[in-house]
């Protein structure tokens, strides 16, 4: 089977690769349990210069690469060089900090006891296309610093993405095999993994895709991180900055053509601004610049696939049918490309199935609340806890959000947004675990108890 490479402007295929053959897999975890067993003894300083020099070099090829990720899948050429500035970011914060991260922890008992951290081995990194490359560097910044393996299977849209990182890791003199490329489909995973020599997998994606691969990770008896979708609350209550709200509400559920995990997508205002919200919020998501990715007057650029698209539509078809009313937008739009029009849903009904889906695309859903037990409560009402991000100047409302809220973040009077020094992760169907900072270097860790007795020998 082909592997195929499409611009989502225009549909046109732009390259075009064979799947990998079953021997060829092996060749390469074979080649990656190779390496592992060597990679262990190279030292962190030279890991950590490695690291910074693949900082380096994504600064210095910025266009070409951002380029790249534009013709592949569609965002703004604009965001996609902030990714690729961000992917520095990451190599530099782990080049930096690895050291204290893997620093041996001392524990006061009787005898002399302390853990260190030893790295798992090759680790699987299933990823999507959505930031093609910084989600593949918030595992591999951390992974290569810790001394684990890694094997990434990249969406099967960008694999011009999966190939220049594979060769921006070569090129940055990490040894040969450390990290590799697989060019495969999703019906190949499973032996990918079910290979002895493969000792965890991290996933970033949708919930399909995370209940496949953890439950053969669970079967399997190996660690499993999951980062999978979200539904996330932006709640305004009437003390917010109503001019900032407005403005970043818009900007949180376009963000990346409204295809991001933590975009927010379900707005939920007090009764008493929300007539004003409303009006301010649908005029900002009309008035965003729809068009060609390559240009920088645009905001919005197609979606990545056609069926995203297609997903799409059939969800505020769906919601319109249940009884929500269209503000703005609403449909696909005529011509080349996989365009959507940025969409204002309120009013859809808390019994339809769309209010517990997430909409992966520039739709937002918008709802009246009448005090702030209400926006918790309509906040926790979904399968998902990924963030939320929270907008009031009340201290008292504030402590309460931040604690009540069933989410692995919580963002007060800001967008929610990653960050390499914060750890990143959900609860409920968003997944589990925790990518970036130090909780994210760990999870691939063994945490080692180490005990050496106080007694002396022969006593
Ligand atoms: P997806 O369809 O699940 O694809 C993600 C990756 O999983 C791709 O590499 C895909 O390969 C692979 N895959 C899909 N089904 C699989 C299966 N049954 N077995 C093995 N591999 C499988 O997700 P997507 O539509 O590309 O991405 C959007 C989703 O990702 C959204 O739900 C979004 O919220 C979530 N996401 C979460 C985070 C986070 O950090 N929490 C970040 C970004 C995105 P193929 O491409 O070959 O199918």
């Amino acid at each position: 089977m082909a592997i195929q490479s499409i611009n989502p402007t225009n549909g046109k295929l732009l390259k075009r690769y064979d799947a990998l053959s079953d021997e060829a897999i092996r060749q390469k975890i074979a080649l990656a349990d190779e390496a592992f067993k060597a990679y262990g003894r190279v030292p962190l300083g030279h890991r950590a210069l490695c690291m910074r020099k693949l900082a380096s070099m994504l600064e210095q090829e910025v266009e070409e690469l951002a380029t790249t990720i534009t013709l592949e899948m569609g965002k703004p050429l604009y965001a996609a060089r902030q990714e690729v500035l961000k992917c520095a970011t990451a190599c530099l914060y782990y080049a930096e900090n690895a050291a204290r991260i893997l620093a041996p922890e001392s524990i006061p008992t009787e005898n002399y006891s302390y853990v260190r951290w030893d790295p798992l081995g090759v680790v699987l990194a299933v990823m999507p296309w959505n930031f093609p490359f910084w989600q593949v560097f918030r595992f591999l910044a951390p992974a290569l610093m810790a001394g684990n393996v890694g094997l990434l299977k990249h969406a099967s849209n960008v694999p011009q993405c999966a190939v220049a990182i594979e060769s921006l890791v070569r090129r940055a003199g990490f040894p040969r095999g450390t990290f590799q490329t697989l060019l495969i489909e999703s019906r190949q995973v499973e032996s990918v993994l079910g290979d002895a020599r493969i000792a965890a997998v991290t996933v970033t994606g949708s919930e399909a895709a995370g209940r496949a691969i953890g439950a053969q990770a669970g079967w399997l008896i190996k660690k499993s991180v999951l980062e999978l979708g979200g539904s996330d609350p932006f709640i305004v209550m009437p003390s917010a900055d109503l001019d900032e709200a407005v403005e970043t509400a818009v900007k949180a559920r376009c963000v990346n053509s409204g295809q991001s995990c933590i975009a927010a997508k379900r707005f939920l205002v007090a009764e008493e601004i929300y007539d004003a919200f409303e009006e301010r919020f649908v005029k900002g998501m009309s008035e965003m610049r729809i068009g060609d990715p390559m240009k920088d007057s645009t905001d919005i650029g197609p979606l990545a696939t056609g069926q995203i698209v297609k997903e799409l539509e059939e969800q505020v078809q769906a919601a319109v049918k249940a009884g929500a009313r269209v503000l703005t937008g609403g449909e696909r739009m005529i011509g080349d490309g996989n365009y959507f029009e940025p969409t204002v849903l309120a009013g859809v009904p808390r019994t339809s199935a769309v209010y517990r889906e997430e909409l992966f695309g520039p739709v937002a859903m918008l709802f009246r609340v009448a005090s702030l037990d209400e926006a918790i409560a309509v906040a926790n009402d979904t399968p998902f806890g990924l963030s939320a991000s929270v907008w009031t100047r009340e201290p008292g409302e504030q402590q309460r959000l931040i604690a009540e809220l069933q989410c692995g973040a919580v963002f007060v009077n800001a967008m929610v947004a990653s960050d390499a020094r914060l750890p990143f992760g959900g609860i409920k169907r968003s997944g589990y675990g925790r990518e970036l900072s130090a909780a994210g270097m760990r999870e691939f860790l063994n945490a080692k108890t180490v005990v050496i007795s106080s007694a002396l020998p022969g006593k």
